[in-house]
């Protein structure tokens, strides 16, 4: 990354850098040529796919949220396999979906029994997602197997609803349990599934054991994936499949923003900053987390610690607080970083706030604009 350049950039922008995306690609295509298991894309944690090209030499294929999600990964990746999961589908977009899909993964018996018989008559490889109600994290709300989830059919609903028909209909099965987890937690959660589903496992094509996995980062057992993958594929003689987002593009982003003011607080070093993270990234209010930031350490580590917030008026709009070895000043450009994921495909112009620029920089060096915003891409959703 060329700071000098980037430095000169208008904010906010997201910036994609596509030598770390080639970096965790290799990873990914390695460890499918070792193991034979098959890596889809998640497009609802990055989707932007002027970047698909880059991406396409290390995936097997896309997997979708919905009708946009396989309809995008059908116009520009649709020589690969696209997969699309639902919690549940309408109707009309079911129908859409069957020109892009190939695989198509329900949430329930009774969307499988909805839909299931006319996918699998026009050939399409058809799932079930199961929720094997084991949880191995803290985040409820990246948690499908909390009390309560809609997300995934659990043993007790399949038994009670899925009839031999039903589980005739079935090529594979679905699970996706994890967030930004490492192997010890898929190990324990594949112990339950196949406690649960064991025997269903011989019979099926696939199985697709969803995303959540922190593959590409640097601490991941990859030997022991690899070991588990193998087992997996020569126990039950069945395709795995798996469908990181984050994976993908992990540590590969950065968003730019540039100081605005410092206001004087008696408790605290108060800085706004031209970026949101209600609006450019709404992980960092949702679950919460505070991202890392280029050159700045957690608070009090370094001299000068600062909260740092947004233009907003959301009192909770702030992203977090950052220590500086020297005091911040007005004009200064600051630098949210790994901001690849759940961010330009969740951003939003709450208070009016302008949508950050999209840039990429290339692997070869060159930098370049993709996308920017302006008053209409604000206004456009609220009325004629
Ligand atoms: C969110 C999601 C993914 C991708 O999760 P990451 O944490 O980005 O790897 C994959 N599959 C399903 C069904 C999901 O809901």
């Amino acid at each position: 990354m060329n700071w000098n350049e980037l430095n000169k950039l208008p904010t906010p922008c997201y910036v994609i850098d596509e030598a770390k995306i080639i970096a965790n690609g290799e990873i990914l295509k390695n460890l499918q040529a070792k193991t034979g298991a098959k890596i889809l894309l998640a497009q609802k944690a990055f989707s932007c796919y002027d970047l698909y090209p880059t991406i396409e030499p290390f995936l097997a294929g896309t997997e979708a949220s919905g009708l946009f999600e396989a309809r995008l990964g059908y116009e520009y990746l649709g020589h690969k396999e696209v997969h699309v999961f639902s919690a549940a589908y309408k109707a009309n977009d079911f129908e859409e979906i069957l020109k892009y899909a190939g695989h198509i993964v329900f949430n329930s018996p009774r969307q499988l029994a909805l839909y299931g018989p006319k996918a699998k008559v026009l050939g399409k490889s058809i799932g079930l997602r199961i929720n094997p109600e084991c949880s191995t994290q803290d985040h409820a709300i990246y948690d499908p197997c909390a009390p309560g989830s809609r997300l995934g059919t659990t043993k007790a609903q399949w038994d009670e609803h899925m009839t031999p028909e039903l589980i005739s209909l079935l090529d594979g099965l679905h699970f996706h349990t994890l967030c930004e987890q490492k192997f010890e937690p898929l190990a324990r959660t594949f112990k339950v599934v196949e406690e649960k589903w064991g025997k269903y496992l011989h019979k099926l094509k696939w199985i697709n054991m969803g995303g959540g996995h922190y593959i590409t980062h640097k601490d991941y057992e990859l030997k022991a994936l690899e070991d588990f993958l193998l087992y997996v594929r020569n126990t039950y003689d069945t395709q795995v499949y798996m469908e990181p987002g984050e994976a993908f593009v992990l540590n590969a982003g950065y968003l730019l923003t540039t100081v605005l003011d410092l206001p004087v607080n008696s408790e605290t070093k108060l800085c706004i900053v031209d970026a949101s993270g209600a609006c450019h990234m709404p992980d960092v209010i949702e679950m919460p987390y505070t991202p890392p930031m280029v050159g700045a350490a957690r608070p009090h580590e370094k001299e000068f610690t600062y909260r740092i917030g947004s233009q907003t008026c959301l009192a909770g709009d702030v992203v977090g607080e950052y220590s500086f070895d020297h005091p911040l000043v007005e004009g200064e450009r600051l630098a949210f970083a790994d901001m690849a994921y759940y961010t330009m495909c969740k951003s939003n112009t709450f208070n009016g706030m302008p949508l950050p620029s999209i840039y990429v920089a290339h692997a070869n060096g060159s930098l370049e604009l993709i996308k920017s915003f302006g008053y209409e891409d604000f206004k456009y959703r609220l009325g004629k």
